[in-house]
């Protein structure tokens, strides 16, 4: 009865059959074995109609965007803007006004570091991270401290790797100017409350950008909801290509920045004399912007808003349950990161086993994880771990992925142990 229940429990709410068609890279081999691939956490595989709409651009739009004449231009202008507009409505950002285009999450949080945070902060004042965050959300901030004398506080973890609300809250006052947050620990999977944190810290005048590097395609965005000042993400990691990302800002903050890397399509008029700049968001698109790229992301956009969120919610936590089940059989491995709000990540180390020999054992079997620290060693250094084994799902994986995944590590140990 029990395993009935498990059975039917289990039983995918999304045609996974028809959704792994979309995505040819499922159906190759690796080392001869078919691939398995879970490490969408590090970028995800993109579905056939984003491939084929980069290459129609390609084939038949390609030409530079905004002031040509041409039909071609105009063309692919309409098609950049058009981005604009998908990404936009995906937020629920009020405006495109909001919706800058850069290489992805790394330059969007660099951006309001070198543009919001160096300008507006001054000695003394403090900017709230926590040691959830990816190096990216950490290093800019550090920088900005540096050069203007504002102090980096961090809001600690417990030992499962969730945010400690009442030492947030004690961090959060009158000095705070900027709080930076991932909504998704990228390391544990740990899913932050981003709408509670982003209140507390606007009760105090605070600006808050939340890392959405890990959420796109995991749960759902609003950033209205959400409350927040700044939200970044990079295409690669949600279905579609790499070297474009977003960094979505509040209309009057964007408004009220300076520029941080100027050049063509950023400016109105340029003398020798003196030089006006173009309006929001052109204000932070320096130079012929990745065309491709956001016009490959609206289409990774489009294709993913046709499943219903809460189906693939469902499904992805059923995959992280099993894995779950999977790996507290293992003698000897211990989950890193049991969040009780957790995305679909398996961090873990095995006692006496380096993760990447792991890694390479399951390579060897198609099977793609990541090992090492993820880009968060101060995590790593608080759970006292040098790095970790993780496996992460997106919303093609299968079940029988999952038990391809754990059966690869139970024939790995086994070889480790011999
Ligand atoms: N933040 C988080 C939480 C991430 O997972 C990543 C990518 N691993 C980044 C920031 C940086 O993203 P990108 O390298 O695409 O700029």
């Amino acid at each position: 009865m029990k395993e009935k229940l498990n059975k039917k429990e289990r039983t995918s709410p999304l045609d996974l059959r028809k959704i792994r068609e979309d995505f040819p890279i499922l159906s190759r081999s690796v080392n001869k074995k078919p691939l398995v691939y879970a490490d969408n956490a590090a970028t995800t595989q993109k579905p056939k109609n984003v491939i084929h709409r980069l290459s129609e651009y390609y084939s038949d739009e390609n030409a530079n965007v905004h002031r040509g004449v041409h039909t071609l231009s105009e063309c692919a202008t309409e098609a950049f803007e058009e981005s604009r507009q998908v990404i936009q409505r995906f937020l629920n950002a009020r405006s495109t006004r909001e919706i800058v285009f850069t290489r992805g999450t790394t330059e969007a949080i660099n951006l309001v570091a070198q543009s919001y945070a160096l300008k507006q902060l001054k000695a003394g004042e403090e900017i709230i991270i926590s040691t959830l965050e990816h190096h990216s959300n950490i290093v800019p901030w550090q920088i900005a401290c540096q050069k203007t004398g504002a102090k980096l506080r961090v809001a600690p973890v417990n030992d499962s790797g969730e945010l400690i609300f009442e030492e947030y809250e004690k961090l959060v006052n009158k000095k705070t100017k900027l709080v930076a947050l991932t909504h998704i620990s990228n390391a544990l999977g740990t899913v932050n409350p981003v709408q509670k944190l982003t209140k507390m810290a606007k009760e105090v005048g605070a600006v808050v950008l939340i890392d959405g590097a890990q959420s796109i395609i995991h749960a759902k965005i609003d950033v209205q909801a959400i409350g927040c000042d700044f939200y970044a993400f990079s295409g690669h990691k949600a279905l579609g290509p790499t070297g474009i990302g977003v960094l979505y800002g509040r209309e009057e903050v964007l408004e009220a920045m300076e520029p941080w890397q100027s050049g063509g399509d950023m400016i109105k008029t340029v003398s020798f004399e003196e030089t006006t700049y173009n309006e929001i968001p052109y204000k932070f698109e320096a130079g012929t912007p990745n065309i491709a790229g956001a016009i490959g992301l609206s289409e990774a956009i489009n294709y993913f808003s046709q499943f219903d969120l809460e189906k693939v919610e469902q499904h992805e936590h059923c995959l992280l349950d099993k894995a779950i089940e999977r790996a507290l059989v293992i003698p000897n491995l211990q989950l890193i990161g049991t969040a009780k709000k957790k995305s679909s990540i398996c961090s873990f180390v095995v006692k006496g086993v380096h993760p990447n020999d792991l890694g390479t054992l399951l390579d060897q079997q198609g099977v793609a994880i990541r090992s090492g620290h993820h880009c968060a060693m101060p995590l790593m250094s608080r759970l006292k771990v040098p790095g970790t084994a993780r496996a992460s799902f997106a919303f093609y994986n299968s079940q029988e992925d999952v038990d391809k995944v754990f059966d690869a590590i139970e024939k790995a140990l086994f070889i480790l142990a011999a």
